[in-house]
């Protein structure tokens, strides 16, 4: 990719975001998308070999799809509506403490994934943990 006066590129050491095996990755940025991913030869995980979706991570990053805003259903028939992402939280938190209180640990659980992201996992461990 080229770069130019206003967004010159620069390359940021990272790790693949998907699995754990924490190959390092070299990212390729104009400072607002991620325009191309390589190997980090000097990362002593992988010596800068990537996986097929190592290798394609770039379009994963740049266009994933994910939602930029949280959403809550009032109930869960109802569609679920944009809600700052403080009141998402306290409503997310309100909810699993009933369900702890009325049905005990036991009746929560959480589907984990070595396909989440590095802050997904860090994440929901830490809510598993609590
Ligand atoms: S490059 Fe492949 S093996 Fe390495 S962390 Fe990413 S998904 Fe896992």
């Amino acid at each position: 990719m080229s770069s130019n006066a206003l967004n010159p590129t620069k390359t940021v050491a990272s790790v693949c975001p998907y699995c754990g095996v924490g190959c390092g990755m070299l990212l390729e940025t104009d400072g607002k998308k991620i325009l191309k991913v390589s190997g980090d030869k000097n990362h002593p995980t992988n010596f800068g070999r990537l996986c097929t979706k190592g290798q394609t991570s770039a379009q994963a990053l740049r266009d994933s799809g994910r939602m930029e805003a949280a959403f809550v259903r009032p109930d869960r028939t109802a569609q679920s509506v944009q809600t700052p992402m403080g009141d998402a939280i306290k409503t997310t938190a309100k909810r699993l403490k009933a369900i702890l209180d009325e049905h005990g640990p036991d009746a929560l659980s959480f589907y984990v994934s070595g396909q989440m992201s590095i802050e997904s996992q860090y994440l929901v461990n830490k809510l598993a943990k609590g």
